[in-house]
């Protein structure tokens, strides 16, 4: 049994006053039983969102963290000081961060090592861009991607990493991937997981579609049986939006 997960990327939106805003809101969803909830402000919203959100059983992912623990690395953010904002998740490799800030598969992969130990979960994102689609190698990158990004890790900790499946075409565009696109693309990632680790992991580990989810086509994409949540973007930055995906209709 996979926990679905509903995590919402805020990317580089929202100020202080506005991202509690949203916090503020959202404390006041019901996540029913039996699903999880994240949400992943800017860093500088961190603790004020943590606070916003109380009691309420929404967890705190960011967005990025550096692989080394501390030091000369202007601009970067460590593990521990992600623990003491007492963030759970951290998104690695979206595809933002590779295409724009030139992030490997190798240094993608020294991050998902440094929050794994740190004790920390990885939500790792992967998917093709619109040429290769095209091209018919979607199969290819993405599993590229997962084998640079995890090698190395042990199967034991594969219980803490969540993939993410983005086509990089349908972020932010509109074009959402067919529901049994995204499934069959969900499905090799699954089958490749089992070759990369077992089958066990396979079963076990939570994928996510990201890109142009939204609250119109979120209940379709839930029916499929190899989506296990959703990756956010701009349905994530309204309360009314991501409170409809959190509470899909299974
Ligand atoms: C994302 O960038 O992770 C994303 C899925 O964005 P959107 O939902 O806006 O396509």
């Amino acid at each position: 049994m996979r926990t679905p997960m509903l995590a919402g990327n805020w990317k580089m939106n929202k100020t202080i006053p506005e991202a509690v805003a949203l916090a503020e809101a959202l404390a006041k969803v019901e996540i029913p039983a039996g699903r999880e909830a994240v949400v992943c402000p800017s860093f500088v919203c961190l603790v004020p969102v943590k606070k916003a959100l109380g009691s309420s059983k929404i967890q705190l992912g960011c967005q990025n963290m550096h692989f080394e623990a501390k030091g000369a690395f202007t601009g970067e953010t460590s593990a521990e000081m992600l623990k003491s904002a007492e963030v759970s998740h951290v998104i690695i490799g979206h595809s933002e961060r590779r295409a724009l800030f030139g992030e490997t598969d190798a240094v993608v992969n020294r991050k998902v090592k440094a929050v794994l130990a740190a004790g920390l979960k990885v939500i790792l994102c992967v998917g093709e861009v619109l040429a290769e689609r095209e091209k018919g190698v979607q199969n290819d990158v993405v599993k590229t991607q997962l084998t640079g990004g995890l090698d190395g890790v042990p199967a034991a900790d594969l219980a803490r990493v969540i993939i993410a499946y983005e086509p990089v075409w349908a972020i932010g565009t509109g074009k959402t991937a067919t529901p049994e696109d995204a499934d069959a693309m969900h499905a090799f990632i699954r089958g490749t997981l089992a070759a990369l680790a077992n089958a066990q992991v396979a079963e076990a580990t939570r994928i996510l579609y990201g890109g142009s989810a939204n609250d119109a086509n979120i209940d379709s994409l839930m029916a499929k049986p190899n989506i296990d949540g959703a990756l956010i973007g701009g349905a994530a930055l309204k309360p009314e939006s991501f409170t409809r995906m959190i509470q899909y209709k299974a």
